[in-house]
């Protein structure tokens, strides 16, 4: 039986774990539109804020006899013919398919003036290229769009490298989702103490970058300074290569 899992986190590689027990004898190929090894996506903050020194700690195992390849971004699916195929134009076949691509981070429209770096949290690109952007800007200062769960951890990464950031929240309340009223304010109260600001009520309506610096400046009219603003407003599931297939998609 041979087996093909799209995506290589925690959920392909877990299913893949499970079918080799499962199946001693089939094959299992993993594939990921990835470069780099899988790893913990959850353990990205701590790379940010040096907890972790570098990439290979976060590294996921991979399971025996499993064959994983890098690079491969699957862009169709041929279901008549049971194969997939990959961006650059090479074909898997299959007896058994997982789709196991996860989700990608929402952004939601804004104006934009120039080029100014808006940003988003979900894989190890985006952990180097907000030190860099953090390095290179004149003004250190983080904007936070949302106050998720995502957010809060890089908000206390940023505290432990002592980069200061500003959450700029459309509800009233900080994990507004997940926590209630009391609960929220506890991790508000913690939060300015440490110098973490929060406005609440408040959207961003235009990022701008001049001379290195980003100025976001939100539907009040007020106007943040920081290196860049790090959108954390949720994820939507990556099924965009399943367009035109029979596959029925609930919400992902
Ligand atoms: C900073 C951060 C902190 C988090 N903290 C927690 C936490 O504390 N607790 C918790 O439960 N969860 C947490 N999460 C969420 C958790 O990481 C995800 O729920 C988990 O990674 C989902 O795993 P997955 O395998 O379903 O999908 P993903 O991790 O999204 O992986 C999908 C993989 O498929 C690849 N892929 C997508 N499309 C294709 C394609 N067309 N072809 C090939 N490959 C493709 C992607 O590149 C990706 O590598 C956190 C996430 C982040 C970013």
């Amino acid at each position: 039986m041979k087996y093909l899992i799209i995506g290589a986190s925690a959920a392909g590689l877990s299913a893949a774990l499970k079918i080799r027990e499962l199946d001693v004898d089939g094959e299992i190929t993993v594939l990921s539109e990835e470069k780099s090894p899988p790893y913990s996506k959850m353990s990205l903050p701590y790379l940010l804020s040096g907890e972790c020194s570098k990439e290979e700690d976060l590294y996921l195992g991979i399971p025996e006899g499993v064959k994983l390849l890098l690079d491969k971004k699957v862009v169709s699916l041929k279901e008549e013919r049971k194969v997939v195929e990959t961006e650059a134009g090479e074909e898997f076949s299959y007896d058994k398919l997982l789709i196991a691509t996860g989700a990608h981070p929402y952004i939601p429209e804004v104006e934009k003036k120039g080029l100014p770096p808006i940003l988003s949290i979900r894989n190890l690109e985006d952990i180097s290229g907000l030190k860099e952007r953090i390095k290179n800007s004149k003004e250190k200062r983080v904007i936070l769009s949302g106050a998720g769960l995502v957010n809060c951890e890089i908000a206390d990464a940023l505290l432990k490298i002592g980069v200061p950031s500003v959450f700029v929240i459309r509800s009233n309340r900080i994990l507004s989702q997940i926590l209630d009223e009391e609960g929220s304010r506890i991790i508000e109260s913690c939060a300015k103490e440490k110098g973490i600001e929060l406005l609440t009520g408040e959207n961003i309506k235009t990022v701008e970058e001049r001379d290195g610096i980003t100025y976001a400046t939100l539907e009040s009219g007020k106007v943040l300074k920081g290196s860049c603003v790090v959108f954390g407003k949720g994820v939507r599931p990556s099924v965009d290569f399943l367009k035109g297939t029979g596959i029925k998609i609930g919400r992902g």
